[in-house]
C-alpha cells in the first residue's frame, strides 16, 4: 500500500483536467504587470479573478511603506507574537483597525486561514456548539473542528433552518457561537444578516461575521455586510483578511468582547506561529488608510462589477450570483468548464475555475471578480472575450447534438 493512494480518485481527476489544457491549479504569474494585468503563458492577460477588489496592490504609497519596512526592519520577524515578533508596527496595525472597525481591540495573524483558525478554535471549546452555514470557507470549518466544539451546520444562507437547529435538543449546554460570511466568496451571495442577528438574540448566541470578501467592499464606510445592514452590534466577532481588498497577506480577529484578549495567550494558532513581515504589516497599516480615506475606489469596483454582472448576463450565460464584485458562471458540466476555462486563458482573460467538491451544490464555475483598477476599455476586453467563449460552445453543443441526432 502506498502512503498516496487515498488520493487516486483525486489524482485521476486531475489527470484529465490536464489533457485539456492548463493546470488551473498549478498556474504561473510569470511577470505581474498591474492591479489587473499579468503574464501568463507568455501572453499578456487580463485579471479577473484575484479578489484585488480596490486594485491597490501596486499603489506607491504601500509599496513604498513595504520597502522602507524591510529596510528598517528586515525581512522576518522569526519570532511569534508571544516572543520576539510583536513589532511596534503589528501594535500600531492592530489600532488602525481597531479605530477602522470600530472594535475595542484587534488580533492580527499571519493569514485569512489562520485568523479563522486562531479566533474559532479560542472562542470554542469542547462544550460548545459552533452552528455554520453549510456554505462555509474550508478556514472556517478547519477552525471549527480545531475548537473541538459540537459542529451544527445550517442550510445555506437559512435563518429559519438556523432557528430550528438552534432550538433542537443536545445543543443545549455550553456556548453557541453562529458563523456567517460577509460575501460569499464562490456564488458572491450575501448572509441574510439582520434576520441571522434576530435568530442570534432570540437564543442568547454569539455571532460571528467573515467579511474576508466584504472587507471594502460593502458598507458605507467599508467595513463590511454588518455595517451595510445596521447590525455591527449583533457582530460579536469579525473576522477578515487583508489578501483581498488590502492587497497584501494576513488576517485579523475583532471584537468589543472586554476579555477578547485572553486569546492572545490562549489561541494556538495564534500563539505558535511567527508573525506577519514587517513589510506586509507596513503595506497593509497604508493600506486600511486607503481604504478609509477613499471611498472613490468602493465606488469605482461597484461600476466595474455591474458593467461586467449585466454585460455577461446579456451573453445568455447562466449567471448564478446577485450584483457583485464576485461573478459566477455556471457551466453545464465539468468538461465544459475546463474547456471555456481554458480558451478564456488562451485568449488573454484569467478567470478562476471552480469545481466540486469546493463548491456549493456541486456546481461547475467559472468564477469572476472583479477591480475598481478594471479600466472600461478592459471590462469591454472581457466581455468580447466571453462573447467569443460563449459561441464557440454553442457551437459545440449543436454539432453534439447533429451528431446524436437520428436520421
Ligand atoms: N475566509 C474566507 C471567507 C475566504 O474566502 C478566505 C480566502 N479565500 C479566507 C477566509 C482565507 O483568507 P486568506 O487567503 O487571507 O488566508
Amino acid at each position: 500500500m502506498d502512503i498516496f493512494d487515498k488520493y487516486a480518485l483525486a489524482s485521476g481527476r486531475h489527470d484529465r483536467v490536464l489533457e485539456v489544457g492548463s493546470d488551473p491549479f498549478n498556474l504561473r504569474m510569470e511577470e505581474i504587470y498591474s492591479a489587473t494585468e499579468a503574464r501568463v503563458n507568455g501572453r499578456r492577460t487580463i485579471l479577473v479573478g484575484t479578489n484585488n477588489y480596490l486594485g491597490i496592490t501596486f499603489d506607491p504609497a504601500c509599496t513604498e511603506a513595504a520597502i522602507d519596512a524591510i529596510r528598517k526592519y528586515g525581512t522576518g520577524t522569526t519570532g511569534s507574537r508571544i516572543a520576539n515578533g510583536t513589532y511596534s508596527a503589528h501594535l500600531a496595525l492592530e489600532e488602525v483597525l481597531s479605530r477602522f472597525l470600530k472594535r475595542r481591540s484587534t488580533m492580527v495573524f499571519p493569514t485569512g486561514y489562520q485568523a479563522n483558525l486562531g479566533i474559532l478554535a479560542g472562542l470554542a471549546g469542547a462544550s460548545d456548539t459552533i452552528f455554520l452555514d453549510a456554505d462555509s470557507h474550508a478556514s472556517i470549518y478547519d477552525g471549527s473542528r480545531l475548537s473541538g466544539a459540537t459542529l451544527v451546520r445550517f442550510r445555506h444562507n437559512d435563518p429559519k433552518d438556523l432557528d430550528k437547529r438552534l432550538t433542537r435538543p443536545g445543543t443545549q449546554g455550553g456556548c453557541k457561537l453562529i458563523v456567517v460570511e460577509g460575501i460569499y466568496s464562490m456564488l458572491g451571495d450575501r448572509a441574510p444578516l439582520a434576520e441571522f442577528a434576530e435568530v442570534k438574540r432570540e437564543h442568547g448566541a454569539y455571532l460571528l461575521v467573515d467579511e474576508a470578501h466584504s472587507l471594502g467592499v460593502l458598507g458605507d464606510h467599508g467595513r463590511g455586510l454588518a455595517e451595510e445592514q445596521g447590525v455591527e452590534d449583533d457582530a460579536d466577532f469579525v473576522v477578515g483578511t487583508f489578501s483581498k481588498s488590502l492587497g497584501a497577506v494576513g488576517g485579523f480577529g475583532a471584537s468589543n468582547h472586554p476579555k477578547f484578549d485572553v486569546l492572545r495567550f490562549c489561541s494556538r494558532p495564534y500563539m505558535f506561529t511567527a508573525s506577519s513581515s514587517p513589510s506586509n504589516v507596513a503595506s497593509v497599516l497604508v493600506a486600511v488608510r486607503r481604504m478609509a480615506e477613499q471611498p472613490e475606489l468602493r465606488l469605482r469596483l461597484w461600476d466595474n462589477a455591474r458593467a461586467l454582472h449585466d454585460g455577461l448576463s446579456n451573453l445568455g450565460l447562466e449567471i448564478i450570483s446577485p450584483e457583485s464584485p464576485v461573478i459566477a458562471i455556471r457551466m453545464k458540466d465539468e468538461e465544459t468548464a475546463i474547456h471555456a476555462w481554458n480558451q478564456l486563458l488562451e485568449n488573454g482573460i484569467y478567470v478562476n475555475l471552480a469545481l466540486p467538491p469546493g463548491t456549493p451544490n456541486g456546481a461547475c464555475l467559472l468564477r469572476c471578480s472583479v477591480s475598481a483598477a478594471h479600466t472600461g476599455e478592459q471590462i469591454e476586453e472581457i466581455l468580447a472575450r466571453f462573447a467569443a467563449m460563449a459561441a464557440e460552445l454553442n457551437e459545440r453543443s449543436e454539432k453534439t447534438l447533429a451528431a446524436h441526432a437520428t436520421p
